[in-house]
C-alpha cells in the first residue's frame, strides 16, 4: 500500500467526513483504495455515497465484568486495581460495576483471587463492508444506541481493514480513514496505523483552536500532518492558520471555497466527484482543483 491517510478534525460539520469520501472517490479514479469510515456513533459515509446498508452488519462483541455475590469475599482488591474507576465498593459489599466507565480490560479478573468475577459478552455494534464501485471498498463500524465500546469497535474495525488490506490481490493503493470529531483516545485508535493526518478546520477561532488539539495528538503519535481549510472563503480568517500552520510545522494543503453548489449537491447525498468528474469538467471548478492539490500531497 503506498499510503495510509487519516482524515481528522476538531469539531463535528468541519467538514472531515465530505473530504475523506471525496478524496477517496477521486483517487479510486486511477488507484484501487478502501475508505474507513471510523466516527462510529455517527457513521455517515455510506450517505454520502447514496448506499443503503443491510440491515444487519457483523456483530462485534465485548464484555462486562459479571460478579458472583456469593463468591465474593469482598477484598476490594478489583476496586483498586480498576484504573478507570469503573467499580464501586461500600465497607464490606460486593462491589457494583459503573458499565460506562468500564473498558474491559480484564484487570479485574485478574487480580480476582476468588474467581468471583466472569465475563459477560455483550454485542456493542456491527461492522459492514461494501464496494464502491471496482476500485473503491469501503468499511463503517456503528454502534449500537446507547453503547459505549467504541473503542473496541473501532480496534475490531481497524483489524478487519488491515487483514483485508493484506489480503488484497491486486493490492491497495490507499487507505483513507474517516476519524470521529476531536482528538480523544478513539481519535488516537483510529489514527495509530496512518503515514499521514490531514486535519480539516475552517477559519474562525474555533477551527483553529480545534486545529491545535489535532495537531497536539499528531505530534503525540509522531505522524506528519497537513492542513486543509474548508469553506476558506467563509470569514476572512486566515491569519491564525497559518500562525497555527509555521509553528507547528504542518503546511496548509488546500483551501476549499465555500460554494453554494456543493452545499445544494452534499443536501442531496451526492458527492462533488458525481457532480464534476463524471460531467467531464473536473479541471474547471475551484473545489476539484483543491481535492487535486490534496491528491498530490497524499501522493498520488
Ligand atoms: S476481587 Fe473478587 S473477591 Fe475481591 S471484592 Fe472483587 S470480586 Fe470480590
Ligand atoms: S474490566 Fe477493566 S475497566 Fe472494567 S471494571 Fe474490570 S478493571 Fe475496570
Amino acid at each position: 500500500m503506498k499510503k495510509i491517510i487519516g482524515v481528522s478534525g476538531g469539531k463535528g460539520g468541519t467538514g472531515k467526513t465530505f473530504v475523506a469520501t471525496n478524496l477517496a472517490l477521486m483517487l479510486s479514479e486511477q488507484h484501487r483504495v478502501m475508505l474507513v469510515d471510523a466516527d462510529v456513533e455517527n457513521p455517515n459515509v455510506s450517505i454520502l455515497l447514496n448506499k443503503k446498508l443491510d440491515e444487519n452488519g457483523a456483530l462485534v462483541t465485548s464484555f462486562y465484568p459479571r460478579i458472583n455475590a456469593a463468591a465474593c469475599t469482598r477484598c476490594g482488591a478489583c476496586t483498586t486495581a480498576c484504573r478507570y474507576h469503573a467499580l464501586f465498593q461500600l465497607k464490606e459489599k460486593v462491589p457494583v460495576l459503573i458499565e460506562a466507565l468500564c473498558r474491559s480490560c480484564e484487570l479485574c479478573m485478574r487480580v480476582c483471587e476468588a474467581g468471583a468475577i466472569t465475563a459477560d459478552p455483550r454485542a456493542v455494534g456491527e461492522l459492514f463492508s461494501f464496494k464502491n464501485h471496482d476500485r473503491l471498498l469501503v468499511k463503517l463500524g456503528r454502534l449500537f444506541p446507547g453503547g459505549t465500546k467504541t473503542a473496541r469497535l473501532i480496534e475490531a474495525m481497524n483489524a478487519e481493514a488491515m487483514q483485508q488490506a493484506a489480503r488484497a490481490d491486486p493490492p491497495l493503493d490507499f487507505m483513507v480513514i474517516d476519524c470521529a470529531p476531536g482528538a480523544h483516545c478513539d481519535v488516537e485508535k483510529a489514527l495509530k496505523d496512518v503515514d499521514i493526518i490531514f486535519c480539516v478546520t475552517e477559519p474562525t477561532p474555533l477551527g483553529a483552536n480545534d486545529l491545535k488539539r489535532t495537531l497536539e495528538l499528531a505530534r503525540f503519535l509522531h505522524k506528519p500532518a497537513r492542513i486543509i481549510i474548508n469553506r476558506a472563503d467563509m470569514v476572512p480568517f486566515h491569519g491564525p492558520i497559518e500562525q497555527i500552520s509555521e509553528q507547528w510545522r504542518a503546511g496548509i494543503i488546500a483551501r476549499i471555497p465555500l460554494s453554494r453548489e456543493v452545499m445544494e449537491t452534499y443536501a442531496r447525498g451526492e458527492s462533488i466527484y458525481d457532480l464534476h468528474v463524471r460531467a467531464g469538467d473536473a479541471g474547471n471548478h475551484p473545489v476539484i482543483q483543491e481535492f487535486i492539490k490534496i491528491m498530490e500531497a497524499a501522493g498520488a
